[in-house]
């Protein structure tokens, strides 16, 4: 079972906040569905994981691994899943992965031109770096160098991926590994822990065009019931593959299970981040705090009906909250000290707000 926190934490002490939507809805179909780069390179990242792990992998296991873990597959298992659970077939839903300077995953469902489910070059690295930080910084907590690095790390990602939406850059990605420095443990659970929060956005996204498909209606005055809906199906989805995929070539591990609420607790980092260091609030009636949503997830989690090993999942996801409060403090008591002067982007913090209030007003 979980292990028992403390949620209790003062709040950090603030001047008025601002107020700020986010997981905007996009609006322009073209720009959307063909916007946005590849920086993706197989090659490189293939060449960057001989360099780091020699020991472990040869060049033909990694090809062979990319085979059966790239997005596209996970996208036709949970669609499989879909018909299986559901009876949706959702085929005219397509796949859209390129950097659009944006972590967010987003469905496209206007009716009339084919749906697509955008999900971010940006929110792969991202998700990914992340949980190779946290979870190293986890192991090895009592290492005060590691602890440092990788509290650097996290800051990094939060403060100039996430809210200003730049890719990191390869340099970025050499450090990291560096400091995981051929930890072949830590690398599985972090790919473990990505595939499932890969299924669950993707199966969260499909699930709100099923629940259109159904004809449910949400009142405008509970919009955010239908995020709680989407994640309620994307975690039965979830859960559904572990029991059920085990042992084939495209599976989720049983100890994963609860990478979903990582994935929330991510969301939670980044917005608290933004909090801290910009005094910034988001604000967006339809989407609820990631707080609550994994509240919700915990409530399916232990239902009867799921049956699988729980326990090395628990234990990976107590040292995971362990580490996300020690960011949390960490990052409040250097901020009141002066420490994060120096990484700061006060200007291009306040050009961000400014450019979504417009964006807010032409609506
Ligand atoms: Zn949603």
């Amino acid at each position: 079972m979980m292990k028992k926190r403390n949620n209790q934490k003062k709040p950090p002490k603030m001047d008025m906040p601002f107020l700020e939507k986010f997981m905007v809805a996009p609006d322009n179909y073209e720009i959307f569905k063909f916007g946005g780069i590849s920086l993706r390179d197989d090659e490189r990242g293939l060449r960057t994981m001989l360099q780091y792990f020699p020991d472990f992998f040869t060049e033909e296991q990694i090809k062979e691994n990319m085979k059966h873990y790239n997005l596209q597959t996970m996208f036709n298992l949970v669609k499989k899943y879909f018909k299986k659970e559901y009876g949706y077939v959702g085929t005219e839903i397509e796949l859209s992965n390129r950097y659009q300077n944006t972590i967010n995953s987003y469905i496209y469902n206007d009716k009339t031109k084919p749906a697509f489910v955008h999900i971010d070059e940006l929110f792969e690295s991202t998700v990914m770096a992340f949980l190779l930080a946290m979870f190293k910084w986890s192991k090895e907590f009592e290492n005060l160098e590691i602890y440092g690095e990788c509290f650097k790390y996290v800051l990094f990602l939060m403060n100039d991926v996430c809210i200003f939406g730049e890719m990191q850059s390869e340099s970025a990605n050499k450090a990291l590994l560096e400091t995981v420095n051929g930890d072949i443990q830590i690398l599985q659970l972090a790919e473990d822990c990505y595939w499932t929060i890969v299924v669950f956005s993707l199966a969260h996204e499909i699930a709100h065009a099923y629940l259109a498909s159904i004809g449910k209606k949400y009142s405008k005055k509970h919009p955010e019931k239908e995020e709680y809906d989407a994640d309620m199906i994307a975690y039965h989805i979830v859960l559904k593959i572990i029991i059920e995929e085990h042992g084939k070539s495209a599976m989720l591990e049983d100890y994963t299970y609860l990478a979903p609420m990582m994935y929330m607790d991510f969301f939670d980092l980044y917005y608290y981040t933004d909090r801290v260091l910009y005094k910034t609030w988001f604000y967006d009636p339809e989407h609820p705090l990631p707080i609550k949503r994994k509240n919700r997830l915990f409530t399916i989690a232990y239902k009867d009906k799921y049956i699988f090993e729980s326990e090395n999942g628990n234990h990976l996801y107590g040292g995971f909250l362990d580490v996300y409060d020690e960011y949390k403090d960490q990052l409040l008591l250097k901020m009141e000290r002066r420490k994060l002067d120096a990484i700061l982007h006060i200007e291009e913090r306040e050009k961000i707000r400014r450019n979504r209030d417009d964006e807010g007003r032409s609506d």
